[in-house]
């Protein structure tokens, strides 16, 4: 799996004269963005996590991109004005841990490229293309088995013509270091070295060969001057516009509270090679996506996240019948479907248990709770964060603190809530957490996972294993012991897992927080101006879900509501409370604002030909 990608982003473009002189080449806008940003976003999508951008000439600008993109980091070649792009390589170079994506700064390019190179057997490989006809084409020469040998700008000076160099290279760790001491040997008389000169050096050299990986009509466009500004605006950007929309996915939006609508890039990341789960490899992953996904809310010094194959329900269960003693008694809230569910698992278990019942629509009594804390009956307590039947979003915090004040033990299902609102499990005062892969993290239905506070994991130890499969003793100890499940594990959900932490840690939770609020304060204001009515008071609501009440017009039905939405795309789902029939719009997932605009213009035709509004 490569993880990290190096953009060499040092040098002055000196041949862009007026356009490069307060502005480094990787600003220039094609398609009204810059065209490293148009990288950047790609070599995200590309499954990249950790992406180094090498500056120089005007490193503010880089400095500020990564600033909006949390998986970029700069370092600057203070030397850049006297270096070649193998100085600003050299200075990137400690910070490389592994095989990675080598690129040039002033590249637009076909998003295929990479995945190409990603899915190489080869670990060190050159992407070249068939004729540009630019005028300004680096040749690339290799040997019959395909390894690069010569590179040169003068057509005479290479022997057989393998392709173009593009300017994105795949290597190997060890490859890279190779190239590093060729170029602290050369310091003195190669000066200016860039670091083409230093590939093929180790590459011809035969210690680390660099395959040639041609893609004959691959789009693609350096940009060194004014005609390569022209001709990429002109002829190739729309050529990668075309080509990229070939594989994109039709868009559904979904406004189900769950699974929710994904990013085509981690519906893609499912696309991989097969690969046992017992692979180190794999185990690596899944290691990974445990520690990101406890550092959302937690230290994972602190924090351990333990994993199963399940939906949310199945982590619930895990959470509720594998912490509470013989001996304890725990305390469940119930105001919505999901807290008469945890009641419900603690009856199949047989555990010893009481249920706090609150309205489903109006806040908790936080005093009576705390009579119920201070009765000293209960050693634990199960909650609901975001009651997802209505919107409703309990006081976690006010809760937990408090039963924590009792020394009660807190487990919490914070599955619609995990990553959609920011937390911080500890200042919380709490101490299990489950959520799953298919809601605010925004990736594939499959995993269920328990963010547990280690101290108290390690408690549970002596707990009666009630359940053979979902026990949070057994899972973790076995994962700590060999970096594997129990059993196996669902692959492919996993590698879109990865994928949508390494969305979600660009995006931010708290930038994504305020987009669902944004969709959410659009979907309010359009309901109220219909007329309609919500079953929550806007000061309780979480802004992920959104509970409407049916309007009282015989011509209404839940069914053709759906329909017409659907036929536009948008799909919703019914809420039913006893004898309050609501529909209900969630606004999470990798929705956009202006798409959750159309759907309230879809829905105000809607209201509009019942004759609501
Ligand atoms: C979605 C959800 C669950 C889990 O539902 P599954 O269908 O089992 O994935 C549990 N609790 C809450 C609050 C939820 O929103």
């Amino acid at each position: 799996m490569i993880r990290q990608a190096v953009i060499l982003a040092g040098g002055l473009g000196s041949r862009l004269k007026g356009r490069t002189a307060a502005m480094p080449k990787g600003f220039l806008e094609i398609g009204g963005r810059a065209i490293v940003e148009w990288s950047v976003q790609k070599l995200i999508a590309a499954g990249i996590e950790d992406i180094i951008i090498g500056t120089g000439h005007c490193s503010e600008w880089y400095d500020r991109l990564a600033e909006k993109y949390h998986v970029v980091r700069t370092v600057r070649n203070g030397r850049y004005a006297d270096t070649g792009s193998m100085g600003t390589l050299e200075v990137c170079a400690p910070l490389v841990d592994g095989d990675f994506l080598v690129l040039e700064s002033d590249l637009i390019y076909d998003a295929v490229g990479l995945g190409v190179l990603l899915n190489e057997q080869h670990r060190n490989v050159l992407l070249a293309s068939g004729a540009t006809d630019s005028g300004d084409e680096v040749y690339v020469e290799a040997d019959e088995g395909g390894i690069l040998r010569n590179l040169s700008k003068v057509r005479g000076d290479v022997g057989t013509v393998a392709g173009e160099l593009v300017g994105i290279t795949r290597l190997e760790k060890r490859t890279l270091d190779a190239m590093c001491a060729y170029a602290a040997e050369h310091h003195a008389d190669l000066p200016k070295m860039e670091y083409e000169h230093a590939m093929r050096f180790v590459s011809a050299g035969g210690a680390h060969p660099i395959y040639v990986r041609t893609v004959e009509y691959y789009a693609w466009r350096e940009i060194d001057c004014e005609e390569h500004l022209a001709m990429a605006q002109e002829r190739v950007y729309p050529r990668i516009v075309e080509n990229e929309s070939l594989l994109s996915v039709r868009r559904e939006v979904l406004l189900n509270p769950g699974p929710a609508s994904t990013s085509d890039s981690v519906k893609y990341a499912q696309v991989q090679a097969d690969i046992c789960p017992r692979e180190l490899e794999f185990g690596s992953l899944m290691e990974w996506c445990a520690r990101e996904l406890t550092a959302f809310v937690a230290p994972p010094e602190e924090y351990a996240a333990v994993m199963f194959g399940c939906s949310g329900t199945g982590v619930d269960e895990a959470m509720v019948c594998s912490v509470v003693p013989d001996s304890g008694r725990l305390l469940v809230i119930d105001n919505g479907s999901y807290g008469s569910r945890l009641a419900k698992i603690a009856a199949v278990h047989r555990l010893p248990f009481d249920v706090f019942t609150s309205s489903t629509y109006e806040p908790i009594d936080l005093a009576e709770l705390e009579k119920a804390f201070a009765s000293k009956k209960y050693t634990h307590l199960a909650c609901v964060h975001h009651e997802t039947t209505t919107g409703l979003l309990n006081p976690i915090g006010e809760i937990c603190r408090r039963a924590k004040e009792h020394g009660i033990v807190t487990i919490v299902d914070a599955v619609s809530s995990y990553c959609g609102i920011p937390m911080n499990l500890a200042e919380l005062g709490i101490d299990f957490m489950a959520s799953t892969s298919n809601k605010n993290i925004q990736g594939m239905a499959g995993i269920g996972f328990v963010i547990c506070r280690r101290t108290e994991l390690e408690k549970t130890k002596d707990v009666p294993v009630r359940n053979f499969y979902l026990n949070l003793y057994e899972q973790h100890s076995y994962f700590e012991k060999t970096k594997q499940t129990r059993f196996t594990p669902p692959v492919q959900t996993f590698y879109a897992l990865r994928q949508a932490i390494i969305e979600t840690k660009a995006e931010t939770v708290e930038r994504r927080a305020e987009r669902y609020t944004e969709c959410w304060k659009i979907l309010v204001e359009a309901v109220k101006s219909m007329g309609l009515k919500m079953l929550v008071k806007e000061e309780n609501q979480s802004h992920l879900i959104t509970a409407i009440l049916e309007p009282e017009n015989e011509a209404y039905s839940f069914e053709s509501l759906h329909d017409y939405a659907k036929e536009w795309a948008f799909t919703i789902y019914p809420g039913k409370l006893g004898n309050i029939n609501t529909f209900r719009i969630a606004n999470i997932g990798n929705i956009l604002p202006e798409e959750m605009r159309r759907f309230t213009e879809k829905l105000r035709e809607y209201m509009h030909s019942i004759g609501q509004c």
